[in-house]
């Protein structure tokens, strides 16, 4: 299945490929505003997480949020954010909401951390997130 954010957010890798850490931050900020530079932030400071969930292999990205918050990602797809729902899939206004972004820098430039869990604390992440209430 295709949609307009998968394909931006493929276009935009394929552009980061190619450029360095401060490069990819000023195309970002360019493009995306202040949203990048709030991506770039989270990216560079350990605000990205990727969970691993054993035995299942399935995986999901952690951005962090406000305070203590953090905000489901799956890549190119989906983020929980107020923004994401308002922004990209209501009014269409943007592509991607900065913990997408994030995501995407953090990925290309292995600034992000991974951590392993078992399958039942999946369960447990999306059952406090509000998109399954
Ligand atoms: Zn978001």
């Amino acid at each position: 299945m295709s949609s307009p954010v998968k394909s931006n957010e493929t276009a935009l890798r394929e552009i980061l490929s190619k450029l360095s850490r401060e490069d990819s931050v000023k195309i970002l900020r360019r493009i995306f505003g202040d949203r990048g530079v709030r991506a770039a932030q989270k990216a560079f400071s350990k605000g990205v997480k990727k969970l691993r969930f054993k035995p299942s292999n399935l995986e999901i990205w952690l951005v962090r949020g406000r305070g203590r918050k953090e905000h489901v990602v799956l890549p190119g797809v989906f983020c929980d954010c107020k923004d994401f729902y308002l922004n990209v899939v209501v009014r269409r206004k943007i592509a991607a909401c900065h913990h997408l972004l994030a995501q995407i820098l953090a990925e290309r430039f292995s600034t992000y951390e991974e951590e392993e869990e078992r399958d039942f604390k999946l369960l447990k992440i999306l059952s406090e997130e509000e998109v399954l209430r």
